[in-house]
């Protein structure tokens, strides 16, 4: 069994000579949670990137590796945790997002002391935030599926949408809670990116160019947010239990509702009202769900179904979705923000 290792190891500037000269063997040099502590021009503030919450999700881990080689002295402190090697490491590399099925690190953050493993780990991240009493904090992700970057936040001040800003201007406003790091309290702006689809290129180059502005840019804090593009009040849109779900190009017999195989493409721009999205054929209602932030369900001013078809039924910022059915089943199927026509 696959396990945590239970150890932390500190890397500082002098040791970027023997970083390898690629993402992935970078990768296999490092064991267990690894902080990098980069000594800045300003030694009175730091800045924290956290990556690799999951493992299948490398655009962070990737720009971190081409920051290091570049060698440049950042603006302030950095620290750099890099937070699921053990998952990221699981052979083929880079392509599991949990060290165990089902066990998401970005949902035991908010949890008392415990020695679970993964909550341990979760602790250990969240210690060595706050160590550093830092100003800013970074969460480096991907999303499963094709998707242009957004950032997320959990409140709308002007420092996080700064951050956000220094890598793209679409913006999520969440009030939902799943136990993640950003939701913790570290006295600093913290924001998640979201940097794209895991395998498109343009994701490691935006997570860079990003990184590169977080770090050496003496102030990151006067840059204009309100040019950013705001989406408030996302609900979960999930199966209900024990409901399966397929993707296709017409209905499948083999699971209860199926997506239209490019569901993914609805991650890209507004969904308008009477989008067609699918496929269900069931006498029953329509076993979804979309609960927004206070917990109410949403579905019915979010979904119709006519005659089979599963259509909008009001304009829809679609995020997050993936034709991936283990993640539709075990995560959610996508998050969507009600958009006025
Ligand atoms: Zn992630």
């Amino acid at each position: 069994m696959s396990i945590f290792i239970n150890e932390t190891t500190y890397y500082s500037e002098a040791d970027i000579d023997a970083i390898a000269d690629t993402p992935l063997e970078f990768l296999r040099q490092l064991n267990g949670l690894c902080i990098i502590d980069i000594q800045g021009h300003d030694v009175n503030r730091t800045r924290v990137v956290t990556t690799l919450i999951h493992g299948n999700e490398p655009s962070g881990f990737i720009a971190v590796h081409q920051w290091l080689r570049k060698k440049t002295k950042p603006a302030t402190n950095m620290r750099i945790i890099i937070c699921n090697i053990e998952a990221a490491q699981l052979p083929p590399e880079f392509s599991h997002r949990y060290l165990q099925a089902g066990q998401d690190l970005n949902r035991y953050f908010s949890m008392g002391k415990s020695n679970v493993a993964i909550v341990e780990r979760a602790q250990q991240i969240k210690q060595a935030v706050l160590a550093v009493k830092p100003e800013a904090v970074v969460d480096l992700h991907n999303t499963s599926g094709l998707s242009p970057a957004f950032g997320v936040a959990i409140d709308d001040s002007e420092q996080a949408l700064d951050l956000i800003s220094l890598f793209t201007n679409k913006v999520i406003l969440t009030g939902l809670r799943v136990g993640a790091i950003m939701e913790q309290n570290f006295s600093a702006p913290t924001v998640t990116i979201e940097c794209g689809g895991a395998g498109q290129l343009q994701s490691h180059q935006l997570a860079y160019a990003g990184l590169t502005k977080f770090a050496n840019e003496v102030s990151i804090f006067d840059r204009h947010a309100n040019q950013v593009d705001i989406h408030r009040h996302p609900c979960r849109v999930e199966l209900l239990p024990n409901v399966s779900v397929a993707f296709g190009h017409n209905h499948l017999p083999t699971a209860d509702i199926t997506l239209r195989a490019d569901a993914e493409q609805l991650n890209n721009q507004l969904t308008p009202e009477g989008e067609f999205i699918g496929w269900y054929e069931g006498k029953e209602k329509l076993p979804l769900t979309a609960k927004n932030e206070q917990g109410v369900e949403q579905f019915d001013t979010m979904f119709s179904i006519q005659n089979g078809y599963i259509f909008t039924k009001q304009s829809l910022q679609i995020f997050m979705a993936t034709t991936d059915p283990e993640i539709a089943t075990n995560d959610c199927l996508f998050y969507a923000t009600l958009e006025k026509n």
